[in-house]
């Protein structure tokens, strides 16, 4: 065996495998992983499954030599990385024709969307070359820190947080030479455009823009570049170490340019930025009407006042109802015009964003005038599950989604094995009933969500929450203060206005204020009319709806049922592909190096379940693999089936399994595969192959 290269079984830091672990429990699991962490060892694998550890510092495992290590290199056959899943999948796609999908899971800050983009970066890597492929590829990549200038923000946990949901499909030629992609974005935190939580920013472009931009394109703007200035700028957190606004800008315009946005476009979005900023400063004061009744009027400034005020000024004082086909005009007060002040920066925003994942697609779209089938990779970088102190409508969608996609895990890896999993007595919480209890169609919390928003007369988050208490009550996994279930009436912990739901990733208590509102996500149409008025080509179209000539009463759907349904496309498209999984982990919640917080950490491999993992991969097989592609990998290692086996495929293999001595209970023969139980066997037929 050549000396550079390193096999899984020298040199090894605590144990690669999981499955390999000995003896197997909860502790001697974090005990290995502490371990490989203590060592630099971020990544681990459960079988084909890895488990990444965010190492919060930069490695000198990413470079272009480790690229070259991984490259047509077996899974087992070197230490465990990121680069050895994304080779495995690489191949199995240009080799085998399988359409692939990566899905990376873990909770805010593990290293997602890290591990997205060296996935990514690797493909780029390895996958053809040449100039046509090489501006496919640069205009994939850049499509990154563009969405993330727009799509990110500092929180709490994570200095880049993602705040939408992200599904990118690559697709190849026949050669496996990338041709292009399609990205899909799901539910942006619109919310955060008006207020951030303590501690946390806006979205990252809004201080690039203030810090990177030229005086120049301020000047046009109309922008201060006193962050100060904003109502809608945090500022208590406006500067965050290691983060270089100013520079980002530039990559962020740098990479708009590559992805293909024309100058004026460039200049659009800016303009659309610029007008959040200063809508969020209008203000707003009563003016006393002759009725006795309070009218809300745009506070006069001693400042230059801006062209969308007087654009604004009269839907943010008036709001026109329809009722039985009669146009009522009716005032809004102070609060009032402040809340459709926040609803319409929050829908400019997030229709912006739409926008440049519409916009970007467009680049990246595969123009094939020959319609041959692709293949695809997918790479899924969604918002892990969360917990906070305070968990809202976002968070209730963020973990709808987290079940589907556990659910999908457990359909597509666990249930192959299922009759082992049952052998071993394994339990998993039965996602399928909390599914039913988010999602049906007719009682599902959703639904009934829905059908409150729709219902008319006067509807609040305090009758949802009745709607609720009355239909789920029974539930095993909801509580709430109120509901009939009466074993939680004593549960002081639980407050009036909460409903708690036990996840398949622990019990999270949801607020019902603002359900109803978010679900909605209703603007009042004398707002999409002014926007639609506006002299702005990129508002006009952003706002189609507000184009009078167009009476259209329906309502659009919910954000809940459009949510949904583009969750449900989603699974729907990744059932279709081979899984490749990447479980992450956050080591802290200081965003530290070295520091490898247990408690932390055995509460993600709980509700990951990567114990549960574990044990199905040891009680099932680590790899199974058809007869033909099997003899002929190994084939050479034996006399009687080396060069040719002339038989059936399937007693080729058996021949040779004899003739090496593998020991029986080590695989089995399936109908049309062989079935490897343990890794080890694999590695040794691997060294076997290599010292030929
Ligand atoms: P998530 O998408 O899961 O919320 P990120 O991928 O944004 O988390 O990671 C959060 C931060 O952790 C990154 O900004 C980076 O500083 C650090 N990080 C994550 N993965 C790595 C890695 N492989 N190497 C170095 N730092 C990392
Ligand atoms: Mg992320």
């Amino acid at each position: 065996m050549p000396k550079e290269k390193t096999s899984l079984l020298d040199n090894m830091i605590g144990v690669g495998d999981m499955v390999l672990l000995e003896p197997l429990s909860e502790d001697s699991f974090l005990e290995n992983l502490k371990k490989r962490f203590d060592h630099n060892e971020i990544y681990t694998y459960i079988g084909s499954v890895v488990i990444s550890m965010n190492p919060y510092r930069s490695l000198p495992i990413f470079t272009p030599e480790k690229v070259e290590e991984y490259r047509n290199r077996n899974f087992y056959e070197l230490s465990p990385h990121i680069y050895a899943l994304a080779d495995e999948a690489y191949r199995s796609l240009r080799d085998q024709d399988k359409d692939q999908c990566i899905l990376i899971t873990g909770e805010s800050g593990a290293g997602k969307t890290e591990a997205s983009k060296l996935v990514m970066s690797y493909v780029a890597a390895v996958c053809g070359k040449g100039q046509e492929v090489n501006k496919v590829k640069e205009q994939l990549l850049q499509s990154n820190p563009v969405l993330e200038a727009f799509g990110n923000a500092k929180t709490v946990r994570n200095d880049n947080s993602s705040r939408f949901g992200k599904y990118m499909d690559i697709e190849f030629d026949f050669k496996g030479d990338p041709l292009g992609g399609v990205i899909s974005n799901y539910l942006l935190e619109k919310s955060r455009v008006v207020k951030q939580p303590r501690g946390e920013r806006n979205f990252h472009v809004f201080y690039q823009l203030l810090s990177g931009a030229s005086d120049d394109t301020l000047k046009k703007l109309k922008l201060h570049r006193d962050f100060s200035k904003y109502n809608y700028l945090s500022l208590d957190s406006a500067i965050v170490n290691g983060l270089d606004d100013a520079a980002n800008f530039r990559t962020v315009r740098n990479a708009m340019q590559i992805v293909g946005f024309m100058e004026d476009e460039v200049q659009s979005v800016l303009e659309l930025v610029a007008a959040v900023l200063k809508l969020g400063n209008i203000e707003f004061k009563p003016e006393s009407r002759c009725n006795g009744t309070d009218e809300s009027r745009i506070k006069d400034k001693n400042g230059e006042p801006t062209d969308e005020e007087s654009v604004l000024e009269r839907a943010f004082s008036y709001r026109t109802v329809e009722a039985k086909m009669e146009k009522v005009s009716t005032t809004l007060n102070v609060a009032q015009a402040y809340y459709a002040r926040d609803a319409l920066a929050k829908n400019l925003y997030s229709r912006l964003f739409s926008w440049l994942v519409t916009r970007i697609n467009e680049s990246i779209k595969v123009s094939d005038v020959t319609k041959t089938r692709h293949k695809v990779m997918g790479v899924l970088d969604i918002y892990g599950f969360e917990i906070f102190e305070d968990n809202s409508f976002e968070q209730f969608i963020i973990n709808y989604c987290n079940e589907k996609l556990q659910q999908i895990f457990i359909e597509l890896t666990l249930h192959e094995e299922q009759e082992e999993y049952i052998r071993e007595g394994i339990e998993w919480t039965n996602i399928d009933m909390n599914l039913h209890l988010l999602s049906n169609n007719q009682n599902g919390i959703l639904a009934m969500l829905d059908e409150e928003c729709l219902r008319p007369g006067t509807v609040t988050d305090e009758t949802f929450l009745d709607k609720l208490n009355t239909i789920c009550a029974e539930h095993q996994h909801f509580e709430s203060r109120l509901s009939k279930n009466s074993k939680f009436l004593n549960d002081h912990s639980l407050p009036h206005n909460c409903f708690r739901i036990q996840h398949y990733a622990g019990k999270v208590l949801y607020r019902v204020e603002g359900f109803v509102d978010k679900n909605n996500d209703l603007l009042y149409r004398d707002l999409s009319q002014a926007m639609y008025k506006a002299n702005h080509s990129l508002i006009k179209q952003l706002f189609p709806e507000g184009n009078p000539s167009k009476v259209n009463l329906k309502r659009p759907p919910t954000a809940g049922f459009q949510f949904k349904a583009s969750v449900g496309t989603l699974m729907k498209n990744l059932q279709t592909k081979n899984p490749n999984y990447i479980r992450c982990i956050k080591p802290n919640d200081k965003k530290a190096s070295h520091i490898f917080t247990e408690s932390l950490v055995r509460h993600q491999v709980r509700y990951l379940g990567l114990m549960e993992n574990v044990r199905v991969r040891r009680a099932g097989y680590a790899f199974r693999q058809a007869y033909e592609p099997c003899l002929e990998r190994y084939k050479m290692l034996c006399k009687r089936t080396w060069p040719h086996w002339r038989g059936p495929e399937r007693e080729g293999v058996e021949v040779l399994m004899t003739d090496l001595q593998v020991p029986a209970d080590e695989f089995s023969y399936g109908r049309s595969k062989i079935f490897i139980r343990n890794p080890r066997t694999l590695f040794f037929l691997e060294e076997r192959r290599r010292q030929c």
